[in-house]
């Protein structure tokens, strides 16, 4: 019977250069320089993204069939650019922040965008908990009563099947300091598929549930990733979105007010776009900051605060993820010392004028 929750998507998902040969998305040369790619990082294609494929080059093409520039690595590319690894007190545990830690069950995910900043930990046959691992990582946020924060990410946690996702909600949901759960899911968006009655029921708890969809461009919204939206809302879990800035994806005005505006009429809060993280072969997805800066002050005012995201970069190291601006607070201005007055704050306005400010 088919589960009103869940869209129909069907098909295979592509994983292997032989199946993209096939479905047209590379060439017979192409595949051989490609095999040395597809050895090192995972590929996974679902249905629903493959329909949206025009071709290798498109924006939705970009972000998942694998190119040879994965194999340039630049000196100051990094297989961990936020240092996971370095604060990983146990497996599965990443304690960044006092207050909040990530918990990844799982290192599967519906789909391997080309540009991940975990590429090098990623793939099909990765990090699954098992089931003593996953209870030490419970145990060791029960002895840290500072953590009120989890958020379950990976991978992708939507991957897992309902029983095993009903088991950590309801253990991090029996720990009495955690008030917030939050679960960062590629899912609705990859393969809206799998959100289901049974998957949406295993979501239950008292806490505060969040959900954060990585979605970067707004032809990935279609009916039926529209239709996993809505069954997520109706359940009263709001979504936020998060994105990365990607050269050749969105990284135009136009592009990113599109997906945007897209995600706020289906009720979805554009909460990040990240500066790309440095990880190994993804140059060729590099924006400069400066250009990003520019293209969300290009936004400003054009767009409503609530559809404005925050653009951030986390620091290489794990040391923090902190905004990039743009800024509309001027420094300071020297004035004479005779004039023995307070210097004069100014802001900008979105259209480039500058105002006192007190
Ligand atoms: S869904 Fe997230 S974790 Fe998975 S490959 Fe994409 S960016 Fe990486």
């Amino acid at each position: 019977m088919h589960d009103p929750a869940s869209p129909s998507t069907q098909g295979k998902t592509l994983r292997t250069t032989q199946s993209l040969l096939q479905a047209g998305l590379i060439s017979h040369d192409d595949q051989k320089a490609l095999e040395a790619v597809a050895q090192r990082y995972a590929t996974a294609i679902p249905p629903a993204f493959q329909k949206l494929i025009t071709s290798a080059n498109d924006p939705i093409g970009l972000q998942v069939v694998p190119s040879s520039h994965e194999l340039e690595i630049q000196p100051h590319e990094d297989s961990d650019p936020i240092g996971d690894d370095a604060l990983s007190p146990v497996p599965g545990i990443v304690h960044r922040y006092e207050d909040r830690a990530l918990l990844k069950p799982l290192l599967i995910c519906p789909l391997y965008c080309r540009f991940c900043f975990r590429r090098e930990h990623v793939g099909p046959d990765g990090g699954l908990l098992s089931d003593e691992a996953l209870e030490t990582a419970f145990r060791w946020i029960e002895e840290h009563p500072q953590i009120k924060e989890i958020i379950l990410t990976g991978g992708d946690p939507l991957m897992l099947s309902p029983r095993r996702m009903r088991h950590i909600m309801e253990r991090l949901s029996s720990i009495a300091h955690i008030e917030i759960i939050r679960i960062h899911t590629r899912v609705p968006i990859a393969t809206p598929e799998r959100i289901t009655t049974e998957l949406l029921n295993a979501l239950e708890t008292d806490r505060a549930l969040w959900l954060v969809v990585h979605t970067n461009h707004a032809r990935e919204l279609t009916q039926d990733v529209r239709a996993a939206v809505k069954a997520i809302l109706c359940r009263g879990i709001p979504i936020l979105s998060q994105s990365v800035l990607l050269r050749g994806v969105n990284d135009t005005t136009a592009a990113l007010e599109n997906l945007f505006r897209s995600l706020i009429s289906m009720r979805i809060k554009p909460y990040y776009l990240h500066h790309l993280d440095s990880a190994p072969g993804t140059a060729h997805f590099h924006v400069p900051v400066e250009e990003g800066r520019a293209l969300l002050e290009s936004l400003r005012g054009r767009v409503s605060g609530l559809i404005w995201p925050t653009y951030v970069v986390d620091i290489p190291g794990g040391k923090g993820k902190v905004p990039l601006g743009p800024d509309y607070l001027l420094p300071l201005q020297n004035e004479p010392k005779e004039a023995q007055s307070e210097p004069q704050r100014r802001v900008r306005s979105p259209d480039g004028k500058q105002y006192p400010f007190t």
